[in-house]
């Protein structure tokens, strides 16, 4: 691959160039990783893109979702990026995200690019992979890039972080039970979106969604967001209603960031919030690699589990030999 074709394409917005650099990132040899580093570098960081994060448990209507969403987006002039981060694939053994069925529409929009969840063979640096995905389609141009999680584990929390806004997916839900969403993921979340507000579920949908608006209510508010945010809004991803309303919730939220300056601080910190993952991960994927840490790591594990040493004396010890000026 040559890094400033490839860059070049990329940054005329050449969907196949960017599917390419897209695997390219997404591999985890050595030898690419070098090459992703120089492209990443050479495609730039001057443009920006509105990276909004969306969770849902799966059958919630995500892909209807994107499908409606990302087609009225395209069609007020704006181009669209999906990208899906699913470490559950790995589990069920093949990239439910990944099926070539959804978002059939859009996936056949020339403004609009679509980028499955990677498959079994890419494990590893799920958020990293995600990050530098994103770097690319802001690189190509791109005016919004859409961040599809399904809302387990470490993905939900990882994709806040590299999120602009954070929208959570929920179906209408029966009496006033609050589905079990977890507390942390309404705190972050920007808008809850109530879908399948149609038919039968329609008035079910309207009361789950004024459920959930009491229940942000009663959450601190976030001192940098106007008062009525977060909000939960009811939509019907299937028959397109309420997603330019959503839309419109989203921009007034986004505006009114811009305007207070905290749009700017957002990113500024999350790219410190990497910066230190980045580190941590770095020094000790180092570490773990090292065969004389390894050995000197086996040797204390066994005096630790004999008492030889307490856990905290022999974790001292080790990082002091580590870094002997340290101290
Ligand atoms: P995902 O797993 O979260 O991506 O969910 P899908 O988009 O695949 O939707 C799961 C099911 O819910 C499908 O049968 C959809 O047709 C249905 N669905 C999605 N959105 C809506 C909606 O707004 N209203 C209704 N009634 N059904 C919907």
């Amino acid at each position: 691959m040559d890094i400033a074709t490839t860059a070049e394409k990329i940054r005329a917005g050449e969907r196949r160039a960017l599917a390419r650099a897209i695997t390219l990132v997404e591999s985890t040899r050595a030898s690419d990783r070098v090459l992703a580093a120089e492209l990443l570098g050479a495609v730039g960081t001057d443009r920006q893109a509105l990276r909004i994060g969306l969770s849902g448990t799966p059958g919630v209507g995500k892909s209807t979702f994107i499908e409606s969403f990302g087609k009225m987006l395209t069609g007020l002039g704006l181009r669209v990026a999906v990208l899906a981060v699913d470490p559950s694939s790995t589990r069920s053994g093949g990239s439910i995200l990944g099926d070539k069925t959804r978002m059939d529409l859009l996936s056949r929009d020339p403004n609009a690019f679509i980028r499955p969840s990677p498959s079994q063979s890419q494990l590893g640096g799920v958020a990293r992979r995600t990050r530098e995905a994103i770097a690319l389609c802001e690189a190509a141009d791109f005016d919004v890039v859409l961040i599809e999680t399904v809302g387990v584990g470490q993905s939900e929390t990882a994709v806040a972080e590299m999120s602009d806004l954070f929208l959570l997916l929920l179906a209408p839900a029966g009496g006033d039970e609050l589905q079990g969403v977890k507390r942390g993921i309404m705190e972050t979340c920007d808008i809850i979106l109530v879908n399948k507000a149609d038919g039968d579920l329609k008035a079910q949908a309207t009361r789950t969604c004024a459920d959930y608006a009491g229940a942000l209510r009663l959450m601190r508010k976030r001192p940098q967001d106007p008062d009525d945010f977060p909000k939960a809004v009811a939509v019907s991803a299937l028959q397109e209603d309420g997603i330019t309303a959503a839309w419109d919730e989203m921009k007034a939220l986004v505006d009114w960031r811009k305007e207070e300056g905290v749009w700017d601080a957002r990113r500024r910190d999350q790219a410190r919030f990497w910066f230190q993952e980045e580190v941590r991960a770095g020094l000790l994927s180092r570490l773990t690699s090292d065969d004389a840490v390894k050995t000197q790591l086996a040797a204390l594990e066994q005096d630790v589990a004999s008492g030889k040493i307490r856990p905290a004396q022999a974790a001292e010890d080790l990082i002091s030999q580590l870094f002997p000026t340290a101290r």
